[in-house]
């Protein structure tokens, strides 16, 4: 079926006055019905700000500059601020790492999802009332028929947090952005939070694009996986390819150890070195300062992402495609070596 977001040579820039830096530099993707897209990197690498361009949220003095975002057959991102407001309400809900940025602290935590239900559908004050108290049933909140007087601080962290998927919810969106959902939580009620929203989502149909930096959360939530690296995606493909099995330098150093979120936060692997800065990146491959596998071109030639593999889930050829692998990276570029492909034996 079409994809629910689709995310075409995405560009943003930062104008400051040291010029424009490219904080984001050709970025593609898709996320189809009921399916999590995990995008995983060090901070830096520009996840959160690809969410942000999504939802049309950009912080100053960050500026799409080039690219395409469609939603369903809609193409958002040059719509006016007026319309995407309602793109947001209604067909995008969106879970961002505290709670409180969700929930007014002042308003019942019924009073919010009643509102939101309201304003999307055509339901009356106890109608929406009543399905209010089965979205937090649904989400796991005990007692929901009197906690849903309850304000935003009466709530757990975990909790809070369920109210918010619940609240994300409660205008039957097409599309999930959730940043950081679990990383301010208990490591106990982080993988309580993932298994719930993942299963919402897949009974929902909800498309979800999961930003985080924590490998645990991707490996215990996505169905697909896209490593972000100084703004552009250096390899995206099915969780089972990109976990188990990453192409990429960077992804491979990155999974080298995946704690299970029962075992504890999965940090990212340490890589030697750092992502680089905005004003400072790398000419060719950015990674190439701290890729043990560089060589000659890495350091003149930025590589394109390359589609790869037919393992379980992957399709077709292009790259951003759904179920399909690319990297983006010369050990996997046939061309350069006369077809043979000399690197691209397994790292
Ligand atoms: Fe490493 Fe070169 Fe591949 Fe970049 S292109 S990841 S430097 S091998
Ligand atoms: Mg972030």
């Amino acid at each position: 079926s079409a994809p629910i977001l689709t995310v075409r040579d995405l560009r943003v820039a930062f104008e400051t006055r040291a010029g424009s830096l490219p904080a984001i530099d050709g970025v593609s993707f898709e996320i189809g019905r009921g399916e999590i897209l995990g995008v995983v990197g060090e901070s830096g690498a520009g996840k959160s700000v690809t969410g942000s361009a999504v939802i049309g949220l950009l912080d100053p003095p960050g500026r799409i500059v080039g690219g395409e975002i469609h939603l369903g057959t809609e193409r958002i991102d040059t719509l006016p601020p007026e319309r995407m407001r309602r793109v947001r309400g209604r067909r995008i809900g969106m879970i961002f790492q505290d709670p409180l940025t969700s929930l007014d602290p002042l308003y019942r935590v019924g009073e919010q999802i009643v509102e939101t239900i309201r304003t999307h559908t055509d339901l009356s004050a106890r109608a929406a009332r009543n399905r209010a108290v089965d979205l937090l049933a649904e989400v796991g909140i005990p007692a929901p028929e009197r906690r849903i007087d309850g304000y935003p601080h009466e709530f757990s962290g975990g909790m809070r947090q369920r109210v918010v998927i619940a609240l994300a919810l409660a205008a039957e969106p097409e599309l999930i952005i959730a940043d950081e959902p679990t990383t301010a939580l208990d490591v106990s009620v982080q993988a309580q939070v993932i298994t719930l929203l993942k299963r919402l989502c897949r009974d929902h149909g909800t498309a979800v694009m999961l930003v985080t930096h924590d490998m645990g959360v991707i490996a215990e939530a996505a169905d697909r996986v896209a490593v972000m690296y100084s703004g552009r995606i250096a390899e995206i493909g099915p969780i089972e390819s990109v976990v188990r099995n990453p192409r990429h330098p960077y992804a491979i150093g990155l999974m080298g150890a995946i704690p299970t979120l029962t075992q504890g936060a999965g940090r990212l692997a340490q890589i030697p070195g750092s992502m680089p800065r905005l004003t400072a990146i790398p000419p060719g491959c950015a990674f190439h300062p701290r890729c043990p596998k560089v060589f000659g071109r890495c350091r003149v030639e930025r590589p394109e992402p390359i589609p790869v593999g037919t393992e379980p889930g992957g399709i077709g050829t292009d790259p951003a495609r759904i179920g399909t692998s690319a990297v983006a990276c010369h050990l996997y570029d046939a061309d350069a070596a006369g077809g043979a492909a000399p690197h691209a034996e397994p790292l």
